[in-house]
């Protein structure tokens, strides 16, 4: 069965007269019918903590989107990135880290894994093969996200999975949604999404997600996850699983979206490069064709002009786009950012300011023209 028919089927209700979805089961007291069974613990869930039946559709479902043995459910993207970063990263080990990690797991390694004693390095995600020279022998874990937070640099992970032999991959998936890009099937031993993004799609819903290659991997994640007390919302949950029955469909459309704005924008002279690994004109283009089978809608531009008074006035003007953080959801965006200040192993030296754009699922022309109008009156309104 193709992809699309998988994940309108799995994780539902099977037998008898029944509703097309699954319950939100609500809980946290599991109740044992008498002592012995009580004392045996059998079922693999003794208190609600551990997740309930809505829980196991879900993770049945992104078992099936991500290739995995198992999966585990976390309270947001950043804390599914944390969980499986702490699995392995013990006082005295070292962990590599990819450049262009979302921001604020850069945060959680200085100010949370450094002062534990864990040595973390970063690195050049175009390191390729290269990697093998960085790894040394307390190397617990290798963390890349590809493409990179608001740069998008494309990462060989293949080359980086197999130069890691027996040390443990994490990908930061969130950008592919799981249906782009299927890490595991490189030999990566974790995919990561922040299901918050395009799997809940709407904006509407905090939730993270970890996928294991093998059962084990599997099972150190979830124990790390209970020894840390996480829980997920059986509300939130239903919220992400009914999202993810639309995700390729709306990932398709998001792409078609994402290219046709991008190629706009490339054409027009306030606009100096467009950073879409779908263009042509992307340095690892090559790559992303290699190893992706589409792109998402989330995509960065860097402008002629770096002046303030020229980006307030562009982004005051626009009425389609919202202006703030995260994407995924079906509204287009456009965030100002300021990669220099969260690299260190590469350097990031551009004059003109940084726009990061999510393709939502306006009408492409509404989307142009609005943009259109928008650098119309920055450009009156702000000469150089
Ligand atoms: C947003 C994001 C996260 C974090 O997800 P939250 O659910 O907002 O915590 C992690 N990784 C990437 C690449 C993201 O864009």
């Amino acid at each position: 069965m193709k992809e699309d028919t998988k994940l309108c089927h799995v994780g539902r209700p099977r037998e008898g007269v029944r509703m097309v979805n699954p319950p939100v089961e609500r809980g946290s007291t599991v109740m044992f019918p008498d002592y012995d069974t009580f004392r045996e613990r059998k079922r693999p869930r003794y208190y609600g903590r551990h997740g309930t039946d809505t829980h196991d559709a879900l993770k049945e479902a992104v078992a099936e989107l991500e290739s995995a043995a198992s999966v585990t459910l976390t309270s947001s993207g950043l804390s599914a990135v944390c969980l499986a970063i702490l699995a392995f990263a013990e006082p005295g080990t070292d962990i590599l880290v990819t450049d262009t990690t979302y921001d604020p797991v850069r945060s959680f390694c200085e100010q949370f894994l450094k002062p534990r004693g864990v040595s973390v390095r970063y690195y050049d995600p175009l390191v390729g093969t290269g990697i093998k020279d960085l790894i040394r022998r307390e190397t617990a874990l290798i963390h890349t996200e590809s493409p990179g937070s608001l740069t998008f640099e494309v990462q060989d992970l293949p080359a980086i999975c197999e130069a890691a032999g027996n040390i443990p991959v994490t990908v930061d998936n969130t950008w592919g949604g799981g249906v782009f890009l299927k890490p595991l099937e490189f030999g990566a031993a974790i995919s990561i999404q922040a299901a918050t993004k395009y799997m809940g799609g709407h904006s509407d819903v905090f939730l993270g997600t970890i996928a294991s290659r093998t059962e084990k991997v599997g099972q150190k994640i979830f124990k790390t996850a209970q020894l840390l007390g996480n829980a997920t919302s059986p509300d939130d949950v239903y919220t992400v699983l009914r999202g993810l029955r639309t995700l390729p469909l709306r990932l398709r459309e998001h792409e078609r979206q994402g290219l046709a704005l991008a190629r706009w924008l490339e054409a027009r002279p306030e606009v100096a490069k467009v950073l879409h690994p779908g263009l042509e004109s992307h340095p690892q283009h090559a790559l992303w064709k290699r190893d992706f089978s589409g792109a998402s809608g989330l995509f960065s531009v860097i402008l002629e002009r770096g002046d303030e008074g020229f980006v307030r006035k562009f982004i005051d003007s626009l009425n389609l786009y919202g202006l703030g953080y995260s994407w995924g959801g079906y509204e287009s965006l456009c965030l100002p950012a300021w990669p220099k200040s969260c690299r260190s192993a590469t350097s990031w030296d551009v004059d003109g300011q940084l726009l990061r754009f999510h393709a939502g699922l306006e009408a492409i022309d509404d989307l142009t023209n609005d943009l259109a109008q928008a650098f119309d009156k920055a450009s009156v309104e702000a000469r150089p």
